[in-house]
């Protein structure tokens, strides 16, 4: 018959022989930090059974499993697998008919190994019921604590540990969370039904709360309490596993990519009380700062607290530190216990913990979310550790968020003046709109950037957290639901300003004297914990010492050269910091696009005889040496792969009347004629039409020019400088061997007229599927082929790249495309041309090279489909020039 529940029991013979291996292990710690410790991790036989309990029992049922086995102090309790879920959504809302006596066989065990017995009126156990998928959706789904709580029971308590506070305490909470979660009450009713100020916990606050509980539970729920835990136990659980598709729980799964197929596992467990006194706590510790990645321990804690009180920011946390001080036991067991866990799961660890009269309790172990900053720092400290390999290291570094280290930070060489200090939740910098409720940020994020301020934040507030640039709160600490959920989004996020008076009714806050309205322009600051009015000046990146090691490693492991697609000396200056190796695409018609040349390209083009055209092209000569110059000087005999003039001609002519009549002003031409002329250049479909290398071959006049430039750059600099330039010279769209053999002919002859021989490493594009399938000959007269993906996606759909917006949408949603093939290559198609390009190339000349210098080339499943290609190089543009770093390393480190 099918299990349907696991159990977590140290008091089960199995666990007690494992007990040894982690606990106790002063010796053991010192091994770990040994290479050898993933042989430890092996021999536990550990990694693969973890992957699949994971699955099974959600990734907290897994991790209590585990922590148990180890010998940690975790209450006992037993999990009901994810497969209960499942049934449940696909059996008409039922539950497996057997699950019901394997709960009950589990009840008894646990009251064997706590002493207490479920229900009892003389030695009541208490239970807690926890949802957990197999990726952890933190606050996305519901728990109930205290279960099995009546009014009988509750006087039975009272007598029995003479603490009626805690008993009351405990019954308040129990009544509120069954209340949310089983009867599916609002969560503010009771927030405003509770009777007690700011978390002040008196006998007599207590017993009007949970007199108001009860009224208001009996105003608005039709089921109410059951007496009878039992009935209380299979409603919570029911309630759990419906969590599972609530709309806040699919949202968070929609926005993360998680599967609504994994289904949650219910985890019931004996309760302990952080509410018992003051020697008794709660708390949530990060193993290392899930913020910066510093290896120190990082969290916070509340004493006579329970559950959520440290992430809701209903009650200000302390920092884990001043534990230290008030359970300083307590607070070694802890420290001992985090590095045990981290190096058992070699990884950050997320550890949520509670003191029941000076005895320490874990509740849960889980994988950190961090900043992309401390996901590369930690990375690297652990390979530097031994904890991991460098190339684990380089596995582990979520490739997007790679981004949001390349963005903007504040200056603070100008002088701000702050309206407010917070905590720093979340790092980066964010400019924007002040709004008040997370449906105003959805509204007004679709044209402006905001910056949501909450009281603090809830778990229905995800949509709106997601669209904001930032997000300030004024209560909550570091782990409160807004930290947390920001540093998993990645937006900057400040929480915690105190003195941040907010009215979100009427819209506005005020701090310090200074009032924001709705729709005033903040900044905030989530690295240093700084509120700014308006916009404040911003400055570049840098990269930490941890990031360019891990930038080194990848750059060891990797096949594939990286180059950057870049002709400005801006773009160019931040490629190199960036690690461009060289230039993949260089655009020369970007050089044109400054009002001094721009008339000029103007006239070359509308001059209706050769000897005007020759004259401005005269005059544009000079300006394009100085211009290579500059950009040769810069690349320092790097490779440069220079692409003759690509777009359509009409793109660069006037579109204003003002701008025509200076151009026929200065041609000498009536208005009349310019217009004439400009209708003559006008274009059907310009993708398509009068570009490329058929420019150089309608006029050779600009091609010659440039080329005649590109060389005079390069003797002028190898003679005065002594710098050498390491020159590839492109020919764009071209899809005849013909037009190569003619195009070389005009260019030899500007060569020879500069240096009086011809000799140049000479490419071209490929482009467009003709040119793909005429390799063979193409490749005979040329030394390099570099694949266009942009517009060989383009040619090869036949969909403009420019147009596909209107109806790419809707192919995802039918499932037509499975992704935009602009962004992700068609390995099928695009990918067989090339394939065919490759070997058909190689074949007519083995010497041949291969790049790719479409946006593909910054896209790392793209990048790992290049690398299984063997090209020589790939090249994207300058800001996406560490994520393919990195790419390339992943994708030979898995394809070898
Ligand atoms: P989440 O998935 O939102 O983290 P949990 O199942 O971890 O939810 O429950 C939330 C909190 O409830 C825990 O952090 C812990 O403080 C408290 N809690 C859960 N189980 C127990 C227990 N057995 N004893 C005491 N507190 C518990
Ligand atoms: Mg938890
Ligand atoms: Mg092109």
């Amino acid at each position: 018959m099918k299990q349907w529940v696991y159990s977590f029991n140290a008091n089960e013979a199995a666990a007690a022989k494992a007990a040894a291996f982690l606990i106790n292990s002063e010796g053991l710690l010192a091994n770990c930090l040994d290479p050898s410790v993933s042989a430890l991790h092996e021999a536990a036989g550990s990694s693969h059974r973890l992957e699949k309990n994971k699955f099974l029992l959600g990734s907290k049922g897994a991790a209590l499993k585990e922590m148990t086995r180890l010998g940690l102090p975790v209450p006992a309790g037993f999990t009901i697998t994810t497969e209960v879920c499942n049934y449940y959504w696909q059996n008409n809302h039922t539950l497996p008919s057997s699950l019901a006596a394997e709960i009950k066989a589990e009840i008894t065990s646990l009251e064997r190994a706590t002493g207490k017995i479920f229900g009892d009126s003389a030695n009541p156990l208490l239970l807690s019921v926890r949802s957990g998928a197999a990726i952890s959706m933190p606050g996305m789904m519901d728990t109930v604590l205290n279960l099995g709580m009546n009014d009988e029971v509750v006087a039975c308590l009272i007598k029995q540990t003479g603490n009626k506070l805690f008993v009351l305490d405990s019954y308040r909470r129990f009544l509120a969370m069954y209340g949310e979660v089983a009867l599916g009450l609002h969560s503010c009713l009771f927030q405003e039904a509770s009777q007690l100020e700011d978390g002040r916990v008196t006998l007599e606050n207590l017993e009007k709360t949970i007199a108001s509980y009860k009224q208001l539970i009996a105003r608005h729920s039709k089921l109410g309490v059951p007496g009878d835990p039992d009935e209380q136990l299979y409603s919570a659980i029911a309630a759990v596993i419906k969590s599972w598709n609530s709309e806040r729980a699919q949202v968070y799964r929609r926005l993360n990519n998680i599967s609504d197929e994994l289904g949650t596992a219910v985890n019931i467990q004996a309760m302990v009380f952080g509410n018992k006194g003051d020697d008794s706590a709660t708390g949530v510790v990060f193993s290392r700062c899930p913020a910066s990645g510093e290896n120190k321990l990082f969290g916070e804690f509340l004493l006579n607290a329970q559950g959520e009180d440290v992430v809701s920011g209903t009650r200000t946390p302390l920092p884990i530190d001043q534990m230290q001080q008030a359970l300083p036991q307590n607070f070694k067991e802890l420290t001992t216990i985090c590095k045990e866990l981290e190096l058992y799961y070699r990884d950050i660890q997320d550890i949520e913990f509670t003191i029941e009269n000076k005895k320490l309790y874990i509740l849960q172990t889980r994988s950190a979310k961090r900043t992309a900053a401390s996901a590369i720092k930690v990375a690297v400290d652990m390979a530097g550790e031994g904890l991991i390999s460098k190339d684990e290291a380089i596995m582990r570094i979520p490739l997007e968020s790679i981004n949001k280290l390349l963005h903007m930070s504040i200056d603070y060489s100008h002088d701000l003046p702050t309206i407010a200090q917070g905590l720093p939740a979340s790092p980066g910098a964010a400019t924007g709109m002040a709004v008040f409720h997370p449906r105003d940020a959805e509204e007004m994020s679709r044209h402006h950037k905001v910056i949501l301020v909450r009281a603090d934040t809830s778990p229905e507030d995800i949509q709106g957290m997601y669209v904001a640039s930032g997000i300030l709160t004024s209560r909550g600490g570091m782990t409160s639901h807004a930290a947390v959920v920001a540093r998993g989004m990645g937006r900057p996020c400040v929480c915690g300003v105190s003195k941040l008076n907010i009215n979100e009714r009427e819209e506005f806050f005020q701090i310090n004297g200074v009032t924001v309205k709705y729709g005033d322009i903040i900044t905030i600051d989530g690295g240093t914990g700084k509120v700014f009015l308006g916009e404040t000046p911003l400055i570049q990146p840098v990269f930490s010492a941890e990031f360019s090691a891990l930038l080194s490693w990848a750059d060891e492991r990797r096949d594939l050269q990286v180059r950057a697609n870049a002709e400005t000396p801006l773009d160019v200056i931040t490629a190199l910091q960036f690690g461009a190796e060289g230039l993949g695409l260089c655009r020369t018609e970007h050089m044109f696009f400054d009002s001094a040349k721009i008339s000029l390209v103007q006239e070359m083009i509308v001059a209706l005889d050769s000897d005007r055209r020759k004259e401005a092209v005269d005059r544009l000569l000079p300006m394009q040496i100085k211009d290579f110059k500059e950009l040769f000087r810069l690349m320092q005999g790097k490779p440069i792969n220079v692409r003759l003039l690509d777009p359509p001609l009409h793109e660069f002519l006037p579109r204003r009347e003002e701008d025509k009549e200076e151009l026929a002003k200065s041609l000498g031409l009536p208005l009349a004629v310019m217009e004439q002329r400009l209708k003559s250049l006008h274009e059907v479909n310009p993708m398509l039409g009068h570009r490329g290398c058929r420019l150089g071959i309608t006029c050779p006049e600009i091609y010659q020019m440039q080329v005649q430039a590109i060389f005079q750059a390069i003797n002028e600099l190898k003679l005065k400088e002594g710098i050498d330039t390491n020159l590839e010279l492109m020919i764009p769209l071209v899809c005849d061997v013909n037009e190569l053999r003619q195009l070389k002919e005009y260019i030899n002859e500007a060569i020879k007229q500069v240096n009086g021989k011809e000799d140049v490493c000479l490419g071209t594009m490929i482009e467009l599927p003709r040119a793909a399938l005429m390799a063979g000959q193409i490749a005979k007269e040329v030394r390099y082929f570099s694949f266009g993906t942009n517009d060989l996606t383009q040619t090869t759909y036949g969909i403009s790249r420019d147009d596909i917006a209107a109806f790419l949408p809707e192919y995802l949603n039918k499932k037509i495309f499975a992704v935009d093939p602009f962004s992700t290559i068609d390995e099928d198609g695009v990918g067989e041309l090339i394939r065919i390009a490759i070997s058909r190339g190689r074949q007519a000349n083995p010497g041949l090279k291969f790049g790719v210098c479409g946006e593909h080339a910054g896209n790392p499943e793209s990048i790992e489909f290049f690398h299984k290609l063997q090209l020589d190089y790939i090249s994207c543009s300058p800001y996406r020039l560490p994520i393919a770093r990195i790419a390339a390393a992943r994708a030979k480190i898995e394809c070898g």
